[in-house]
């Protein structure tokens, strides 16, 4: 922990209204920073929380109100400006600058980059929905036109078997949608998951009627005369459907900072307390944030709804009251799918162990998948098990070894007993 200076910064500018920046700002009043605080987003709306725009908002079950971040902050604030429907477009650090779409300029004394991602899209572009019936999902209005086409019940394909992509697929399938995801890897879901767990996953998606297709891209969406899409994959198979749903991975929202000087590096580049070096006064949080993680020993980037949280609240911290620390947490990811809570705690590594249990507890069945590297645990997924997630997470925090925390698990629960995860044993969905 180091002091920066003794007095907050006069005027602090956060550009970015997801959930890093309206936390950030947040934040800054909460450590009792009185100064001019003002926030900038890109979009017209209020600002408002991305995770159930692919599971609740989409599902209608909550409304845009709903999901607002930000209510009346900006009326109760006087020195609070919230300033929408202006992106960014350019920074000068050495003249404390930033200027907006419209032209106008603010000034800061501390700026807080809080400006995230944007979904990837095919290549070659598919186009816009007038042109074939494609949808992503990061935005609020165009899943509030998705919500619409799925309440029709009309076949779905999903692309992309990460978190967006299995969401919207649950959702859709949820909703009556008959629905298939196509994901280029042959182990679904297991980008973050791990092939264990993502086949774990794959089985709840076919229970539910999922159609997952592994080991299939798709190389190109058409518009066929009815307004429907024809989805076609690499192996020659072609898949019509009403609404297309990409959700292929993101890419960060930094065009606007290339003639700014900062080292920009698929995101951000920070040190570990999230603060940009050589450009005084700057820090990065959230999706758009590669800062530099003392544990691993090199720059990460994480689009976790709670990495973006914590960041969001240590930058306040520092900014606030002086006090920088290493941004060093043990990361956490949280999914909703076929109404199983699907928790991840801790960072996984390619050849990790990984061993499946099922857990018999008083409300039913639960499994867990737990990661371990030279005995040590790295990581654990569970399915339906909030509690085990949580005793992982805790003694992940502790540095707890791996004995410890099996028996701990093996306490919560009236059986734990390992699952068998050789590929014959579990559906790999519904490969044809
Ligand atoms: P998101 O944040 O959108 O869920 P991820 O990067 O976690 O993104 O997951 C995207 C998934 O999409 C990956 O598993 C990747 O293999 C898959 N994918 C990427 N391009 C294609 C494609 N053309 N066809 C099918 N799957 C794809």
């Amino acid at each position: 922990m180091t002091a920066e200076s003794p007095r907050p910064p006069r005027r602090i500018l956060v550009v970015g209204s997801s959930v890093a920046g309206v936390r950030t700002a947040q934040g800054l009043r909460a450590e009792g920073y009185t100064g001019e605080l003002t926030l900038v987003g890109a979009e017209p709306h209020l600002p408002y929380d991305k995770p159930p725009l692919s599971k609740e908002f989409l599902a209608q079950t909550r409304t845009a109100e709903d999901i607002l971040l930000l209510h009346d902050d900006a009326a109760a604030d006087p020195g609070f400006t919230l300033q929408l429907g202006q992106a960014a477009v350019a920074l000068d650090p050495a003249l404390r600058r930033v200027r907006l779409a419209d032209g106008s300029l603010l000034d800061y004394d501390a700026l807080v980059l809080a400006t995230g991602v944007r979904p990837r899209t095919l290549t070659p572009p598919v186009g816009k929905p007038e042109e074939a019936p494609c949808f992503t999902i990061r935005q609020l209005s165009e899943s509030a036109e998705l919500a619409e086409r799925l309440a029709k019940k009309e076949p779905v394909v999903v692309i992309g078997g990460g978190f967006i992509g299995a969401e919207a697929a649950a959702t859709a399938a949820g909703l009556g949608c008959p629905t298939t995801l196509v994901e280029s890897s042959p182990a679904p879901f297991s980008r973050n998951l791990g092939p264990e767990a993502g086949a774990l996953l794959a089985g709840l998606h076919a229970e539910h009627g999922v159609q997952v297709l592994a080991g299939a891209r798709v190389t190109r969406v058409e518009r066929l005369t009815d307004g429907w899409a024809m989805v076609r994959l690499d192996d020659g198979r072609r898949l019509e459907a009403a609404t297309v749903i990409v959700g292929i991975g993101c890419v960060p929202n930094t065009e606007w900072l290339e003639s700014s000087g900062l080292a920009l590096d698929d995101g951000v580049v920070t040190d570990e307390h999230c603060a940009v070096p050589g450009a005084e006064g700057i820090w990065a949080v959230g999706d758009v944030a590669r800062w530099y993680d003392a544990d691993s020993g090199r720059h990460r980037r994480v689009e976790h709804w709670t990495s973006a949280t914590e960041q969001a609240a240590l930058v306040a911290r520092a900014l606030a009251t002086g006090e920088r620390r290493a941004f060093a947490p043990v990361p956490y990811l949280w999914s909703d799918q076929h109404g199983v809570k699907l928790q991840m705690v801790g960072r996984r590594s390619a050849g990790d162990r990984a061993e499946a249990f099922t857990a018999a507890t008083p409300a039913g069945d639960r499994q867990i998948v737990l990661f371990s590297r030279d005995n040590r645990l790295t990581a654990a997924v569970t399915f339906g098990w909030p509690r085990g997630c949580m005793t992982v997470r805790q003694a992940l925090a502790k540095g707890d070894g791996f004995a410890d925390i099996r028996a701990r698990l093996a306490g919560l629960a009236t059986a734990l007993t390992p699952l068998d995860l050789s590929p014959s044993t579990y559906p790999e969905g519904n490969r044809t």
